[in-house]
């Protein structure tokens, strides 16, 4: 390929460079350099794909547009349609499962619910391995094969372990998970046993697993995937260009989401601010990140800024009092020290969203009256309608304003929780830091099986009493 005929996907690979986020240090390095924090700070790294510098922002909307009928595998991604704003060349070994093309449905009983005229929710418990997780996975392995990793690595409240999993078994790299023991759903471990991974299980909780994560992928051979990993953050950074084509361009006024490690959040933000730097947008949605109360070190931190302006910069404070014993049923979101952190708190500032925690109660409920909108999710992703709701009521999103939840994970994640919910059993035990005796979650949407006579009359009867 001649210089004159370089493509944009190849401009932007060959300018693009990790960069330190600490606006007082900003350090750069190369795009293929192994590192996950950045060497001279210690600060969190994020890729820079230079698309300010994309001139014909209209002309790229057309060619992604276009790729929605195209057979060619990675037009079919919905991660790698977008490979302009991915930091590869048009020859890099890209690895896929044919992540991302989520749903958005309209959601009527869940927005009554919470207040509003009408709720959207982005499903991307429908990726391959039913989690988010998939639309930075495809790029992070991508990526570990570029470096010539031979083994990949993350510490997991069980998403992340199976895609890792999925896509390392995809790409023909050894997977290895650390999990905090007894901690993980059964179906979440059954797919990272299915799929070949090495799975190590820690006494100790998900905050241990990364320590030893980042020891671990000091050794060559090793590469570490979690979302520490700034290459995750730019797969899944496309959910956000892949909403604004799913809603022809027309930003929602709210956009809300789930935060346990906070790359989600990092990375919705992100997508969104380079769809605005390149003029296909022409503000951000508000973003708001929605903490269950045992593990909300950040909402915590949130309610003790002062209130600030929403601007490009806004100043980051330097520490955050992590949670020692994170406690709630949402194991998907149960961490007391999300890595990151800054980058989600820094994209909501931006944005002027909230970060703020509901209760347990307040999950399992969200999480019956979404199941009522014929949609299923895992505890963790109904953060965001029990969150929207308290939004509501406080009066931060308005009954007529557009909102967008991103739900997380596929129902058949964790289906013991719904099962507990409905038939009145649903309670969070004490342990660490708890108290002794167990949270019970009453059903408010009890939706239990009926013991019933077989016979027609009886069904028919039953069938009365509950309509
Ligand atoms: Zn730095």
């Amino acid at each position: 390929m001649t210089q004159k005929s370089a493509s944009v996907a190849e401009t932007t690979a060959a300018k693009a460079a990790q960069r330190c986020i600490l606006p007082e240090c900003g350090a750069v390095y190369g795009i293929r350099e192994r590192i996950y924090v950045c060497p001279k700070c210690g600060g969190p790294l994020e890729v820079d794909c230079h698309v300010s510098e994309i001139r014909d922002s209209g002309e790229l909307r057309r060619k992604w547009e276009s790729r929605g009928t195209s057979p060619e595998p990675r037009d079919i991604s919905g991660v790698w349609r977008y490979r302009e704003l991915l930091p590869f060349d048009e020859s890099a070994a890209f690895v896929t499962l044919f992540e991302g093309n989520t749903p958005i449905y309209d959601a009527p009983r869940s927005a009554t619910y919470c207040g509003l005229d009408a709720l959207r929710l982005k499903h991307q418990g429908c990726n391959p391995t039913g989690s988010f997780k998939d639309t930075g996975m495809c790029v992070a392995v991508t990526q570990a094969l570029v470096v010539g990793a031979r083994t990949v690595v993350c510490a997991s409240t069980g998403n992340t372990a199976a895609s890792l999993a999925a896509y390392a078994a995809r790409a023909g790299l050894q997977p290895a998970i650390l999990l905090p023991r007894g901690q993980i759903t059964a179906a979440k471990l059954a797919q990272s046993m299915d799929y070949g991974a090495l799975v190590c299980e820690i006494d100790g909780n998900f905050d241990d697993c990364m320590r030893l994560i980042q020891e671990l992928g000091e050794n060559p051979s090793i590469y570490v995937a979690n979302s520490i990993n700034p290459f995750r953050i730019e797969g899944q950074k496309t959910v956000a260009f892949e909403m604004m084509s799913q809603c022809n361009w027309q930003v929602p006024d709210h956009v809300v989401v789930p935060g346990g490690n906070m790359g989600n959040s990092s990375a919705l933000g992100k997508g969104f601010e380079e769809l605005r730097a390149l003029g296909l947008i022409d503000r951000l949605p508000k973003l708001s990140v929605i903490q269950a109360e045992g593990a909300s070190p950040l909402a915590r931190l949130f309610a003790s800024l002062p209130p600030a302006k929403v601007s490009a910069e806004p100043s980051l404070p330097e520490t955050l009092k992590f949670e020692e014993h994170p406690r709630t049923l949402a194991t998907a979101i149960k961490i007391g020290a999300p890595v990151s952190w800054k980058k989600a708190l820094r994209a909501v500032l931006r944005s002027g969203g909230k970060i703020i925690s509901v209760s347990e109660q307040e999950i399992a409920d969200a999480k019956a009256m979404i199941g009522r909108d014929g949609i299923g999710c895992e505890p963790a992703s109904a953060t965001t309608v029990a969150g929207i709701k308290k939004l509501v009521a406080a009066g931060h999103i308005r009954q007529g304003e557009s909102v967008i939840a991103v739900l997380t994970g596929h129902v058949l994640k964790d289906p013991d929780y719904v099962s507990a919910y409905h038939r009145g059993t649903l309670a969070l035990d004490g342990g660490k830091g708890a108290p002794a005796e167990p949270l019970r979650i009453a059903g408010a949407f009890r939706n239990a099986p009926q013991h019933v006579e077989p016979s027609k009359s009886a069904i028919l009867k039953m069938l009365e009493q509950k309509r």
